[in-house]
């Protein structure tokens, strides 16, 4: 079946800004429970419907609802009001520089999503908190569009500390965000393609704190996101999900 709905979920509004404004999406109201922060911007790149799910403010903190607690509710309500046929998780993220990532590059989801902060030391739990949740294989975009491609590493802290490294590295994982498994895990449960479109905005072996490197390149990794989910889009236009991956 040929891609025609394509939801984007994302976590802030200084990421998802650049492309609402570049597609020039429109604001859908009364489409969630009214008490819900979650907002849905749509429009259409050639003839492919585009849906973008922000999960906005806490109205009590005064922040973008980030990490995993808001992106979960935001896949469920997104794949049972918009109908996606895939699902992309966007956003900004660290990067592990020895494995190749550079500040301002655009990583593709490979492999399968991961969590690297729950640790439940008991019977079978530690598998369960750790996850596996599959990525979409879209290599076939990552050689054409020239953009790199790994496995992504969700936690709820975009603090790093050691043990949550060790982990990333026991998995040679390349990319760290907070809430791409989130997303996976429902869209497994429901039966939904979906994969990540990953800006890097600080590396996890870098000189500085992430805290300090994400301020300094939040704009720069907005801006190369935005023409980067345009041109995913833009590239599954004709396609299945099928034909995103490189023929074996
Ligand atoms: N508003 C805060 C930070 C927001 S949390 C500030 O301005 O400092 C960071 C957001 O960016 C999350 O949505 C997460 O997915 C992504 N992110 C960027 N770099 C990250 C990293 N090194 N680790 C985890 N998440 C990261």
């Amino acid at each position: 079946m040929v891609i025609k709905n394509i939801a984007v979920i994302m976590a802030m509004m200084d990421e998802a800004k650049p492309l609402i404004d570049n597609l020039i999406l429109t604001e859908q109201f009364d489409m969630f429970h009214k008490q819900l922060p979650f907002k849905v911007f749509t429009g259409k790149i050639d003839n492919l419907n585009v849906d973008l799910i922000w999960n906005g403010i806490d109205s009590k903190y005064n922040v973008d609802n980030v990490a995993t607690q808001p992106a979960t509710l935001a896949t469920y309500l997104a794949i049972t009001n918009l109908n996606p046929d895939i699902i992309i998780s966007a956003g900004t993220a660290g990067g592990v520089a020895k494995r190749g990532a550079e500040i301002g590059d655009i990583y593709l989801s490979c492999g399968v999503f991961r969590y690297h902060d729950r640790r439940i030391p008991y019977t079978n739990f530690p598998e369960y908190g750790v996850g596996s949740y599959p990525s979409v294989d879209v290599s076939s975009i990552a050689r054409d569009l020239n953009f790199k491609l790994g496995e992504v590493s969700t936690g709820n802290s975009l603090e790093l500390i050691e043990r949550d490294f060790e982990i990333i590295e026991s998995h040679q994982s390349v990319v760290k965000d907070m809430e791409a498994a989130a997303i996976a895990w429902v869209c497994r449960l429901l039966g939904i393609p979906m994969f990540a479109v990953k800006a890097i905005v600080d590396l996890l072996d870098g000189e500085k704190a992430t805290h300090e490197q994400f301020s300094e390149y939040l704009s720069l990794g907005s801006s190369n996101l935005k023409q980067a989910i345009i041109d995913v889009i833009a590239y599954c236009k004709g396609k299945t999900v099928a034909d995103l991956a490189l023929p074996r």
